[in-house]
C-alpha cells in the first residue's frame, strides 16, 4: 500500500552496525520527513484504539520517539520503559539476556495500575527479547498488556514466536515486515 512504500523508502539499511555482519535499519530519514513521520504516528496511533488501550509505553530510546507521538494522537498518556538507573522514584526492575551479557529496564511503578490497558511502542522487534521484557516488567506491576506496536518487524530473528506465550493472545502489530 502507499503508506508502507512511504515508511519503507525513509528507513535506510546500514551494513555492518553495530557490529560485522549485522544490517541496522536507521529510522533516521523517517523522523525528518514530516510527512511519514506523521502516517507512521497515525498508523500506530489507529492500533492504540483498536486495542483499546489506556496508555502507551514507549521502550528507550526509539520507542520514545514514536511512542510520545502516538500516546498525544490517541489522547492517552506515555509511559517510559528506561535502561536501568535512570528513573528518579520508585521502580520496578526486569533482567533480560543479551547475546553477550544482559541488560535491565525499569517503569515507575506508580505509573502503571491494574486499570490499564498498556499498548508497548517500540521502532524494531528484532528476537523479541526487549519486547518480552517489557511485557513481564509491565504484568508484574499489575497492568493488563494491550498490545505490541512496532514500526518494523525482521522476521528471520523470530521474535513473533518468540513473544507468543507472554502476548498471550494480545495482538502484535508490526506496520512493516522484512
Ligand atoms: P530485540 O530485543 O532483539 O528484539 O531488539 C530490539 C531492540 O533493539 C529494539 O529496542 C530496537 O530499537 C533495537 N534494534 C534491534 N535491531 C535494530 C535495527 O536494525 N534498527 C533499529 N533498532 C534495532
Amino acid at each position: 500500500t502507499d503508506i508502507t512504500s512511504l515508511l519503507l523508502s525513509r528507513i535506510r539499511d546500514v551494513a555492518d552496525y553495530p557490529e560485522p555482519g549485522v544490517m541496522f535499519k536507521d529510522i533516521t530519514p523517517l523522523l525528518a520527513d514530516p510527512a511519514a513521520f506523521s502516517a507512521l504516528t497515525d498508523a500506530l496511533a489507529a492500533v492504540a484504539a483498536s486495542t483499546g488501550a489506556t496508555k502507551v509505553v514507549g521502550l528507550e530510546a526509539r520507542g520514545f520517539i514514536l511512542g510520545a507521538p502516538v500516546a498525544i494522537r490517541a489522547g492517552l498518556g506515555f509511559i517510559p520503559v528506561r535502561k536501568a538507573g535512570k528513573l528518579p522514584g520508585a521502580t520496578l526492575s526486569q533482567a533480560y539476556d543479551l547475546e553477550y551479557g544482559s541488560a535491565e529496564i525499569e517503569v515507575h511503578a506508580e505509573d502503571l495500575s491494574a486499570d490499564d490497558r498498556i499498548l508497548i511502542v517500540d521502532d524494531v522487534l528484532a528476537t523479541g527479547g526487549t519486547a518480552e521484557a517489557s511485557i513481564e516488567l509491565i504484568r508484574r506491576a499489575g497492568a493488563e498488556v494491550a498490545g505490541l506496536a512496532v514500526l518494523m518487524e525482521l522476521g528471520f530473528l523470530g521474535g513473533r514466536a518468540r513473544l507468543e506465550p507472554a502476548l498471550a493472545g494480545a495482538p502484535l502489530e508490526s506496520l512493516l515486515k522484512v
